[in-house]
């Protein structure tokens, strides 16, 4: 009797590791199932840094479990080959690269099939800028103007067929924002697809500065990259809010998906 007994546990401890065995060959590794690098900066406008803080702690939490892996530095000269390498998403909160070196690294990285999540800021450019690959990378849209100070927006769903827009309503109450105006619109650039942007019911859109009118894309992505941009990263709140929070996470999925299963 304790011998069958015996007998039976060895066979269901051999159909343990065989079914663990299996299952490894069968797929990739669970963990990690992809790796974002961040970049923001501690000396910029102090709003800017708050929503950096934010936004590292709202993504080091979704990392719970150890579904995938995301670092964060605030060290640009991180923006390297050799770093870059590791990562299959960089992110950058509330700064750009620095030089030709970091601006080189991030080209070639995007060239060669990184991924590129911009925020707020991070897209600002205007004739001072001198990096004709980056305006490229956007769109085309140079920095036009703002509404000042930060303050909700009502924001409509452009494209609800796109995954990053999955599930979002036809339109949302985002948080608070410093909402930037480009010129020309990045709408304009047929490689440049918008999946959300200001509801014209918002103009007059500000307090001390307005934008009166005209196109205003929140979110869009440049078909020939990896890449998506968010108008998003003012300051304290932007993940204060579910709707938002799903649109974030929607393109945290569509961003890593690259080699990825998602089951
Ligand atoms: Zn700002």
């Amino acid at each position: 009797m304790k011998r069958k007994v015996m007998g039976k546990l060895l066979s269901l401890l051999l159909l343990l590791i065989a079914t663990a065995g299996s299952a490894q060959d069968a797929s990739k590794p669970r963990f990690p199932r992809f790796k974002m690098l961040a970049f923001y900066s501690e000396t910029v406008e102090p709003p800017h840094v708050d929503f950096a803080h934010e936004a590292v702690a709202f993504f080091k939490d979704l990392t719970i479990g150890n579904g995938f892996v995301f670092d964060a530095t605030s060290n640009m000269s991180d923006m390297n080959a050799e770093k870059l390498t590791g990562y299959d998403v960089v992110m950058m909160l509330n700064d750009v690269p620095r030089g030709e070196k970091q601006r080189q690294a991030l080209e070639h990285y995007m060239k060669n099939g990184g991924a590129w999540w911009g925020f707020h800021v991070a897209a600002y450019n205007d004739r001072h800028t001198g990096w004709p690959w980056f305006l490229e990378l956007l769109g085309g849209g140079v920095f036009w103007r703002n509404s000042w100070p930060a303050i909700p927006a009502k924001l409509t769903v452009d494209d609800p067929a796109h995954p990053v827009a999955k599930a979002l309503p036809e339109n949302f109450i985002a948080p608070s924002n410093e909402w930037y105006q480009w010129k020309p619109s990045p709408r304009e650039n047929p490689k440049v697809k918008v999946l959300v942007s200001l509801s014209p019911e918002n103009y007059p859109l500000g307090l001390k500065d307005i934008v009166p009118d005209g196109d205003l894309p929140v979110v869009w992505t440049n078909t020939d990259y990896r890449m998506i941009y968010f108008n998003m990263g003012h300051c304290r709140g932007a993940f204060h809010d579910a709707t938002q929070n799903h649109l974030f996470i929607n393109a945290l999925r569509w961003l890593a998906e690259g080699d990825n299963q998602w089951q």
